[in-house]
């Protein structure tokens, strides 16, 4: 991966997580980071090219503390941040089919628009996670000035199809081949992160490639809602329904964000209906069964049921290492990364396909700023520290190792060592009997955490603690206020 790629790659993890801030509102984010791009890391510092200087002294002045904190939740220090604007290329002849403040390319100029060129962003631009920026492209292309706010990235070529995921694939392909008929509406549910939007705007995307000027609209729920509320404020309701109604395929993403609003799911209800009635195809993604969504009225909820329902469902260890196998593939780099690695990564995150991906990242990422060049097993169970679930519970084992050690004064690699001697011993046993009630860790977990014990000297220190504590009311003061201090 190269150098620029790989920052960028940094950078777009970083802004998912600015993104969530909720002191991040979405204007402000789409504002001030939506046209953000990272074009350098090192060791020492990342560098942001925005594409105006006021853009970047914003950055710098009002959100570098917010931005500083995104880039240690995912390099896992601090960097030093350099703030950088684009300079803006004055064209000498204007290209012809590179429009600068047209995003939505017609559908017989399929040009693509180049990255780096300062533009107005197009509704599906401002609508895109950070996370999709990096395929900014031109949109789906369609009539005129018809927008469908959909990302090309997302594909059935590239969606792996696995355990967990099969039957929603094939109902999303069929639906796509013949859209507005058997499977009307469908609805896709599942938990976050596992494909929902990818297959949804994947059929968006058939149905456009099929090329029968179908008009499609995808939108998330917020931005239906927020688009209502803006609308209903400047009277222009009309206007609002005209462009929800007068489409051939409807893609809402998230419907779970109507929950316990009943004027949304009033507008909602009415919009189903007249495209349902008029043989147009509504497909819905959804976090929960429409039964539990909270506060749903009960037509709207049978409405959601009346065609087909499918959930997604977190793919097995081989579809999930094919996903990384899928992606490596696609940024080049293959040969790079070991099976061996590949599989860990894959066996640590076990629900969620965004962060599978991201930590495949972390690891190349790692691998690039510290120099190594071969990425290990090693060098990736590093990377991952504190990140992945097993790591997750070292840590709290070290976090327990940390408070015992201060509390009785001592260093935390006493009580790793071989050291036999009271009343270190027993501050041992403390520690271990700790991490087996405070942890969800195996016996053999802790035990490799405590210098590599093996699990039954393991046992033998929780039995320790267990006599202690029936009699011994110094041992059960101690263990008190140890946890309270954590
Ligand atoms: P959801 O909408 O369910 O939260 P997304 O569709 O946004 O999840 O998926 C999260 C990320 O994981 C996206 O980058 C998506 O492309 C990727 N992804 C999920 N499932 C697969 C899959 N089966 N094959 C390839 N990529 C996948
Ligand atoms: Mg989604």
């Amino acid at each position: 991966m190269a150098q620029s790629e790989l920052a960028q790659n940094i950078w777009l993890q970083a802004l998912d997580y600015i993104q969530a801030n909720e002191k991040i509102s979405k204007t402000s984010f789409d504002n001030w980071f939506s046209q953000t791009k990272a074009i350098s890391l090192n060791q020492d510092e990342i560098i942001i090219e925005t594409y105006d200087t006021f853009v970047s002294d914003w950055l710098k002045n009002k959100f570098s503390e917010i931005i500083q904190e995104a880039l240690v939740h995912v390099l896992g220090a601090p960097i030093h941040m350099r703030f950088i604007a684009k300079e803006k290329e004055v064209p000498v002849q204007k290209p012809i089919e590179t429009p600068t403040n047209t995003p939505t390319v017609k559908k017989t100029m399929k040009t693509i628009v180049p990255l780096e060129q300062p533009r107005e962003r197009s509704i599906a631009e401002k609508t895109m996670k950070a996370d999709q920026h990096q395929f900014l492209q031109p949109t789906l292309l369609t009539e005129s000035d018809f927008e469908s706010n959909l990302n090309y990235h997302y594909t059935f070529e590239n969606f792996v199809v696995g355990g967990g995921n099969r039957l929603a694939y094939n109902i999303a392909l069929a639906v796509s081949e013949d859209p507005g008929s058997r499977y009307n509406p469908l609805f896709i549910y599942g938990g976050s992160g596992l494909g929902k939007t990818h297959l949804m705007q994947a059929i968006g995307n058939q149905i456009h490639i099929q090329g029968d000027d179908k008009r499609i609209l995808y939108v998330t729920c917020e931005d239906f809602v927020n688009d209502f509320i803006n609308n209903l404020s400047k009277n222009n309701m009309t206007k609002f329904r005209n462009k929800y109604r007068d489409i051939d395929i409807l893609l809402v993403d998230d419907i779970q964000f109507l929950a316990k609003k009943e004027a949304m799911q009033e507008e909602f209800f009415h919009t189903f209906n007249h495209l349902y009635q008029n043989g147009k195809q509504l497909v819905i993604t959804c976090d929960t069964q429409p039964s539990e969504i909270s506060k749903l009225t009960d037509r709207l909820r049978t409405r959601f049921e009346w065609g087909i329902m499918v959930d997604i469902t977190v793919p097995d260890l081989e579809t999930r290492m094919a996903i990384l196998q899928r992606k490596l593939n696609a940024d080049n780099m293959l040969e790079d990364v070991p099976r061996n690695v590949i599989e860990y990564i894959a066996s640590q995150f076990d629900s969620n396909i965004r962060e599978l991906e991201g930590g495949l990242s972390r690891v190349v990422a790692y691998s690039t700023m510290f120099g190594k060049n071969d990425i290990t097993l090693e060098l990736a169970i590093e990377a991952l520290k504190g990140f992945s679930k097993s790591q997750q519970a070292v840590i709290s084992i070290y976090k327990i190792q940390k408070v015992v050690a201060s509390y009785f004064n001592i260093q935390v690699d006493d009580l790793k060592s071989k050291k036999r001697k009271q009343p270190l011993v027993k501050y041992r046993h403390i520690a271990v009997y700790l991490c087996k009630l405070l942890t969800d860790s195996s016996l053999q977990k802790i035990g490799k955490e405590f210098g590599g014990r093996d699990h039954t000297t393991v046992m033998h220190s929780v039995q320790t603690i267990e006599a202690e504590l029936k009699t011994e009311a110094d041992t059960q003061r101690m263990i008190q206020e140890i946890q309270e201090l954590l």
